[in-house]
């Protein structure tokens, strides 16, 4: 047994072994219970030592599990492993005294994939900037339409250790993994893999583009059938070079032009196949029509074929893409129109928190009154508004950075209308939508697509989402 500890190539027998969990909380308390079960001797360690943090504690304490509370940063003696809650840092000193002693760290993904069992469900994975989970229930849908056991997991709701330990049987699972759960999961071999798109985010955390982009790369890392790649996007074909995978794996690219051999993309509005069918060079299969995509703006249709070419990887039917793609709703708040009033129409992406994704919503509109503002992250706004610029009727400004972009529209679009708010407080959505609606005409679409974080107005971007709903609905009442 040496030093003791727990090694990548180690048959795992947990009886006895010493294990630290970092973190309580959602990934951390489950995989303490699944530990402990095991017959580890589990010590979970946590920085913060409220009342919530207490109760959780001593709900692990009678079961016999260790809990050192307020100190989240001290290696406990005799550690053999230790298993993190993804977010935390890689520069923690508890992750330092890990690496000193020699041990192996891995996060909540890492754990699942090495407690599954022997005729466990080969993974799909999912990762990118933007579009995950959208992509992932779009798989998960696909799949279902194809008669296939499975379920949409991993950063997306449902914890992949439940899934895995779970009394569900799957055939397959869809897995939404975020760069920090890819960070922590050295070992993951997923059956097929796609990296939707790359832009900077989460800098702080990884500490540089490049090693957000190699986290992200790993999710190719040991496929089996199909590497998918963005077309559009050659940082995500570059990680695909550089991945280590089984021999006959392929690389596919999906694309909204007209696709190439071992591609998918689009041919006068039907979504089709040029890589999991018989002579690519000659052969394509339609799988579906763009309307069938909901909502058909270009992103989404990027992220159906996405979602279409892990499923043709995985054996499904071409009617199965068609039908999945159909049955599926894209969660609140991912560019759901609200309502039309007077001939404009009202539509929420309040989940647009990043440049790259508003970037994408206002692709999707020819004329537009934009609702913009929050926290911006350490974001700049030019390259979005330059590109947007042509686009724009007008601007409505709310939140804490809101003069980043105004200083962006007064360089790229100095034309274009704006009202700046000047308010950041939780009661102006209202005001904003009314400025909208008075900046707007009959044909254009009123869209909040904020590019910033929500927090500095409201609790999270579901709440600013609603809001708007509501301030259009209140703009509805009032007009009728
Ligand atoms: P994630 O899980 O990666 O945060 P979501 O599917 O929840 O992604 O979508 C988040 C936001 O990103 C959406 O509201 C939309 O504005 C934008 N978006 C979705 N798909 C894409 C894409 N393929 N490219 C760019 N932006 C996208």
């Amino acid at each position: 047994m040496g030093s003791g500890k727990v090694t990548s190539s180690e048959h795992l027998d947990w009886q006895g072994r010493h294990v630290t969990v970092a973190g309580l909380g959602v990934s951390g308390i489950p995989a303490a219970k699944a530990l402990h079960a095991r017959g580890a001797h589990v010590t979970v360690v946590n920085d913060g030592d409220d009342a919530r943090a207490r109760e959780q504690a001593a709900e692990l304490e009678a079961l016999g599990i260790t809990v050192r509370l307020g100190d989240g940063a001290t290696l406990p003696e005799g550690a053999e492993l230790v298993v993190t809650a993804p977010g935390w840092k890689p520069d923690k000193p508890l992750f330092t005294a890990a690496r000193e002693a020699g041990l192996e760290i891995w996060g909540d993904v890492e754990l699942a994939w090495r407690l599954r069992g022997p005729d466990a469900a080969p993974w799909l994975a999912i990762t990118g900037t933007n579009g995950k989970t959208t992509t992932t229930q779009m798989l998960a849908s696909i799949l279902k339409a194809a008669g296939l056991r499975t379920a949409a997991v991993g950063n997306i709701g449902v914890s992949l250790l439940d899934a895995v330990l779970g009394d569900e049987q799957y055939d397959v699972l869809a897995v939404e993994l975020s760069s920090y759960q890819l960070h922590w999961a050295p070992s993951l071999r997923a059956h097929s893999a796609a990296v939707l798109n790359l832009a900077p985010d989460h800098l702080d955390w990884h500490g540089s583009m490049e090693a957000y982009a190699a986290d992200k790369g790993r999710i190719y890392e040991g496929n089996r059938v199909a590497c998918v790649y963005n077309v559009a996007d050659k940082a995500t074909e570059d990680l695909v070079r550089e991945a280590d995978v089984e021999e006959g794996c392929r690389a596919i690219g999906f694309t909204l032009g007209t696709p190439g051999p071992s591609q998918l993309g689009v041919v006068e509005g039907i979504l089709v196949d040029r890589a999991f069918v018989e002579d690519r060079h000659k052969n394509a299969q339609e799988l579906a029509e763009v309307s069938d995509v909901n909502p058909p703006a270009p992103h989404n249709i990027a992220n159906a074929l996405a979602a279409a070419a892990l499923a043709r990887a995985f054996g499904v039917p071409a009617r199965a893409v068609r039908d999945g793609l159909r049955d599926f709703t894209p969660d609140a708040h991912r560019i759901s129109h609200v309502a039309d009033v007077d001939s404009v129409a009202y539509v929420d992406d309040s989940k647009a928190t990043n440049t790259h994704a508003a970037q994408a919503s206002l692709a999707a509109y020819e004329s537009i009154v934009w609702i913009a503002g929050g926290l911006a992250k350490g974001a700049t706004f030019d390259e979005l508004v330059a590109k947007s610029a042509k686009r724009l009727r007008g601007v409505v400004l709310i939140g804490q950075d809101r003069a980043l972009i105004r200083e962006a529209l007064a360089r790229h679009a100095p034309e274009v209308p704006v009202v700046d708010l000047d308010r950041t407080d939780t009661g102006a959505m209202p005001a904003a939508v009314q400025e909208a609606s008075r900046l707007a005409v009959a044909g254009d679409t009123v869209l909040l697509a904020p590019a910033c974080a929500s927090m500095d107005m409201f609790a999270n971007y579901n709440k600013r989402g609603e809001a708007f709903a509501e301030a259009v609905r209140g703009l509805a009442g009032a007009g009728a």
